[in-house]
């Protein structure tokens, strides 16, 4: 039995100054979930609104689910993936800090019987796949590599964010495999980023036009700011003002989305992975 090809649609559910590195150090949960100001709340009806029948992977910021409990019983009724994107969001590679912060996100993650990761800022190492496994996860979604990618470490699969390969090829693929000059040197073009996306826009539905006609499944991630506009602030202005290369990220992608589930078959990473290991079983 072959696998149809679709996208493998992901939504980082995330507060809007995630992007921003000069934030990490707020560790105080009200702080944060002022700063926040109701965007991560407010913004989950439209978007679910916009993915309308289809069904997509979301991967949430633990702290979301404390502050709103609404927002994970939400995205399940509605018929979607709930995964764990941390439960702060700040660069994990560490992975005794990454252990920690799954412990934090452990409840509602129990809760909602939530078996896929995706690492923030797809920074992963390769000790976090057994912490994964003993954490109770069944995969994880934390490195760029070409599309079509599917492999196990430990007991975790790892469904890498799309790249296409221009040139050359690789014949293992180790964690950290992040959005870098390096894999771009090395001739990948992570066009499954957001980042790629705010600065391609419709090419990038080409490329996967193109990937889908050759039999695979595009991997890509998506923001919830870049669909639907955050409240704008002095604050987030200045933000973007000092991060000009972060502007991409905040383009807004709700017309990309609206093409996208147009044209293309959509759905979430862990019915993929079901369906891939179901057809290994019968081939
Ligand atoms: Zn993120």
């Amino acid at each position: 039995m072959s696998l149809t090809p679709r996208v493998l649609l992901s939504i980082d559910y995330e507060p809007w100054f995630a992007l921003f590195r000069h934030y990490d150090h707020l560790r105080d949960s009200s702080q944060r979930r002022e700063l926040d100001g109701g965007f991560t709340r407010l913004a989950l009806d439209p978007i679910l609104e916009q993915l309308g029948d289809a069904k997509a992977s979301l991967y949430l910021v633990g702290e979301i689910a404390d502050w709103y409990p609404e927002v994970p019983q939400k995205i399940v009724s509605a018929g979607h993936e709930l995964g764990l994107h941390c439960h702060i969001h700040r660069p994990l590679v560490n992975v005794n800090e990454l252990a920690d912060d799954i412990v934090d996100s452990a409840s509602w993650c129990k809760q909602y019987h939530v078996r896929g990761y995706r690492a923030p800022m797809i920074g992963i190492r390769e000790d976090a796949y057994a912490l994964l496994e003993n954490s109770g996860f069944q995969y994880s979604s934390s490195i760029y590599a070409p599309t079509g990618t599917l492999f196990q470490r430990n007991n975790i699969w790892e469904i890498p964010v799309s790249t296409i390969r221009l040139r050359g090829s690789a014949n293992r693929y180790t964690a950290p495999r992040d959005f870098s000059f390096k894999l771009l040197l090395d001739g990948e073009f992570p066009y499954g980023s957001s980042f790629s996306i705010g600065l391609m826009g419709k090419q990038i539905l080409k490329i996967i036009d193109g990937e889908l006609k050759r039999g695979l499944c595009p991997s890509i991630i998506l923001h919830p700011y870049e669909l639907v506009k955050p409240t704008s602030s002095a604050r987030l202005t200045r933000d973007l003002i000092l991060n000009p290369h972060l502007v991409p990220f905040l383009r807004d992608k709700s017309s990309f989305l609206k093409e996208l589930l147009r044209n293309f078959p959509v759905s979430p990473l862990g019915t993929y992975l079901d369906e891939t290991l179901k057809s290994r079983e019968t081939v």
